[in-house]
């Protein structure tokens, strides 16, 4: 059973969608995309989850990607640790959390990146780095020019 990200709710045929593992919380964002796409979800056999998502948050969180993650991806990537079922998503972010930890994912449509990344704060002035743990600029320590959130260099 495939656990599937709102792409693939928007854009696989209706027949391969049967059976695969969906949030409750995806019906709602999908209501909002297309609402034909949605009622004609509902009249279809799919196992709809509301999973916990701590697991999720602390392994988005390893890698730098949980500011980049809605509460829906969270719920989606919980669906997919607590089945352990392959993750079908075109999320660069939640292919990187599962490449992380060694879960299997697939791309909806996209390629799927095969590039392992870590985000970090990057000082512009003296190119300082620190680690990103919010979304957010924040001023340098060192030299209090402003630092920006940066792909980390490998
Ligand atoms: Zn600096």
């Amino acid at each position: 059973m495939p656990v599937l990200d709102t792409a693939a709710l928007l854009h696989w045929p209706i027949q391969r969608l049967v059976g695969g593992i969906v949030a409750h919380s995806q019906l709602d964002e999908l209501k909002k995309l297309s609402t034909e796409r949605a009622l004609l979800v509902e009249t279809i056999e799919m196992s709809w989850m509301t999973p916990p998502i701590g697991d999720a948050e602390a392994a988005a969180a390893k890698t730098g990607d949980l500011p980049r993650l809605s509460p829906v991806d969270l719920e989606v990537l919980a669906n997919a640790l607590s089945t352990g079922h392959t993750l079908y998503t075109d999320d660069y972010s939640l292919q990187n959390v599962c490449r992380s930890i060694g879960h299997p994912f697939e791309a909806v449509s996209n390629k799927r990146s095969n590039q392992q990344w870590q985000w970090e704060l990057r000082c512009i002035g003296c190119r300082a780095t620190s680690e990103a743990n919010s979304n957010e600029d924040k001023e340098c320590e060192i030299c209090g020019s402003i630092m920006k959130i940066k792909r980390k260099r490998n």
